[in-house]
């Protein structure tokens, strides 16, 4: 009983606080070394300032990537899907016909109305 009480009295120095930052950000602190860098927090502004900081860090660097994954995760998805639907049930093959021929088609309208523009800009 009275040797953690003692414990958690014992004072942690300013660097001792700090280097249990990261361990307190993931809630990986045992619940006495807890008590501890709170101890010290609550009587230690300098690190209690650093200690916000490195939180607002933590914090902001956390959202980035958050805000970051599901875009990319999201357009992964969506281009699997898409592949699925396109090759998965026809075959490579036809899916290759069935994007070809309207291209091709395109191209014989896009000659004309070239030719044509062109006459139009010639013409006197
Ligand atoms: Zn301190």
């Amino acid at each position: 009983m009275e040797e953690t009480e003692e414990a958690v009295q014992i004072q942690l120095s300013h660097s001792e606080a700090r280097g249990l930052f990261l361990a307190a950000l993931d809630d990986e602190l045992p619940d006495r070394e807890g008590e501890r860098l709170r101890a010290h927090l609550d009587g230690c502004a300098d690190c209690r300032t650093g200690w916000e900081r490195y939180h607002r860090t933590a914090e902001l660097l956390g959202r980035v990537e958050r805000e970051r994954v599901p875009p990319a995760l999201a357009t992964l998805i969506m281009r699997r899907v898409r592949r699925r639907r396109l090759f998965g049930q026809r075959g490579l093959f036809q899916a290759q016909v069935y994007y070809r021929v309207p291209v091709e088609a395109i191209i014989p309208v896009l000659l004309g109305v070239l030719v044509a523009a062109f006459l139009v800009l010639i013409a006197p």
